[in-house]
């Protein structure tokens, strides 16, 4: 089975999507890799969902990955005496250490980093910025503050601290035994919330020790601010606009995520635009123009992929959603437009082999218009160099690890295929040619274009580029 589109879509798991048949409908309407929200997840039901997908995979015969991502630190209020208190402009309110239930001058805020972290002048958004209370003072165990925006608080509403750096790291007790449970049931990648730096990153994956690739969600202004040396430690990264909409002003999330999707394709690593991308689709059977105005603009912009929220997890339309996207999508990318902007967005090739090779393949694919870019990657780095390069032709990225392969489900153009090692040069050729007809992207007499490292097994060494007909008598 062959997607005819390059951009890849993520769709989050959830009660709306959590049996086989409705899994597997999701992926024949167009999801490449599935999240699951530990948010919302239980780990018994995480390893229902791995393996419901592990199946799908199986019977379908094409890798999917999974992505578990983690909470993190989101912050939230204590309770009220009532539920709720109604509150009103310029009167003092105090979050403080004591867990007494709430009244309409105080709360509880349960996180003693942050009643540190907070300095007089710093802002605290709560209930999605509905409401914005500031700093007035504070003696690190509670904090005296001004409501400059809102009308109520209710229980456990969500706190963003946009202003504040958290001592603590990215992980909670709650993520570090969710992560060792997504590893446990082999997930393929785990997203990190809330990064504020690279050491955040680090830690992750320390414990993940390539078990699995970590994505680095940017939705706090300090990951912005150190954009660079985050893309840098990640395998791949989310332009997470739900968080970041209200931890920076929201005028202000297009222009980073463009910023962000430039950048991950400078450096080769995969993109996810997240959030809200049909947002009314979790009621309705069609999206807003501006909705799928959104959807393209991502596509326009090259990232690797787009993802849905609640529109698959937990809206009306789970199935629609995803055949929606994939929609726009492949309209898209039909666009003469889209190649041009893929073209002059192009980077250079770093002065690598690897590199090299990649930009290589994909000028003879274009100018010889060959079936195919096949493209032979163990650890999947090749696989990416080949996808940076953005090019026209078809890239099949062959790997003999399993894992791999789903790893690189959420790449840009790459259609991942499951092939065991060749014995020698002739049989990688021959192989290629095979799996290039058999998956439906040559016809006999087509030309593919195979890159590979030679001696085989060697990995890193991407070092050879051959141009192959492939046979009259090949399967297909
Ligand atoms: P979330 O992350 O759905 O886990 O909050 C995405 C976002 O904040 O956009
Ligand atoms: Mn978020």
């Amino acid at each position: 089975m062959r997607r005819s589109r390059k951009v890849k879509i993520l769709a989050t798991l959830g009660p709306a999507s959590s049996d086989k048949p409705t899994i597997l409908a999701l992926f024949r309407a167009g999801a490449d890799v599935f999240r699951i929200n530990m948010s919302h997840t239980t780990h018994e039901k995480l390893r229902e969902l791995v393996s419901i997908i592990r199946t799908i995979d199986a019977e379908e015969g094409r890798p999917i990955g999974i992505l578990a991502d983690l909470q993190g630190p989101k912050l939230r209020l204590g309770t009220f005496a009532n539920k709720s208190v109604e509150i009103s402009v310029g009167q003092a309110f105090t979050l403080d250490s004591d867990p007494t239930p709430g009244s309409t001058g105080r709360v509880y805020l349960p996180h003693p980093e942050i009643l540190e972290a907070l300095e007089p002048g710093h802002r605290l958004l709560i209930d999605d910025g509905k409401v914005r209370l500031r700093v007035v003072s504070t003696n690190g165990k509670s904090a005296l503050t001004t409501v400059e925006v809102g009308t109520k608080l209710s229980d456990r509403k969500g706190v963003s601290v946009p202003d504040s750096t958290i001592r603590t790291g990215a992980l909670t007790e709650k993520d570090r035994a969710d992560l060792d449970a997504a590893l446990e049931a082999k997930v393929d990648w785990i997203a990190l919330s809330f990064v504020q730096r690279p050491e955040d990153v680090a830690e992750v994956r320390k414990i993940a020790a390539g078990r699995a690739g970590i994505m680095s969600k940017i939705e706090k202004p300090q990951a912005v601010q150190r954009l660079a040396e985050i893309i840098e430690i990640s395998d791949a990264l989310m332009v997470a606009r739900g968080d970041l909409g209200v931890e920076m002003p929201l005028e202000e999330v297009p222009g980073i995520q463009k910023q962000i999707t430039r950048a991950c394709r400078r450096a080769g690593k995969p993109v996810i635009v997240a959030t809200q991308m049909l947002e009314s689709m979790i009621t309705a059977p069609v999206p807003t123009r501006a909705e799928v105005s959104d959807v393209a603009t991502a596509v326009y912009e090259g990232a690797d992929a787009v993802m849905l929220s609640a529109e698959s997890a937990a809206g009306d339309f789970p199935i629609d959603a995803v055949a929606t996207m994939d929609k726009i999508a492949t309209a898209v990318e039909r666009d003469s437009n889209h190649k041009n902007i893929m073209h002059a967005q192009r980077t250079e090739p770093e002065a690598t082999g690897a590199d090299a090779i990649s930009a290589a393949a994909r000028q003879i694919a274009e100018t010889l218009n060959l079936a195919a870019i096949c493209c032979y990657t163990a650890s999947g780095s090749t696989g990416l160099r080949a996808a940076r390069e953005r090019p026209r032709t078809p890239i099949i990225a062959l790997s003999p690890i399993e894992a791999t392969a789903r790893r690189l489900s959420v790449v840009w153009g790459l259609h991942c295929v499951v092939s065991e090692d060749a014995y020698n040069l002739d049989d990688m050729v021959s192989r290629a040619c095979d799996i290039a007809a058999h998956e439906g992207f040559a016809q006999p007499n087509d030309r593919i274009i195979i890159t590979a490292g030679v001696p085989l097994r060697t990995p890193g060494a991407t070092n050879m580029i051959r141009i192959a007909f492939v046979g009259a008598n090949t399967s297909h």
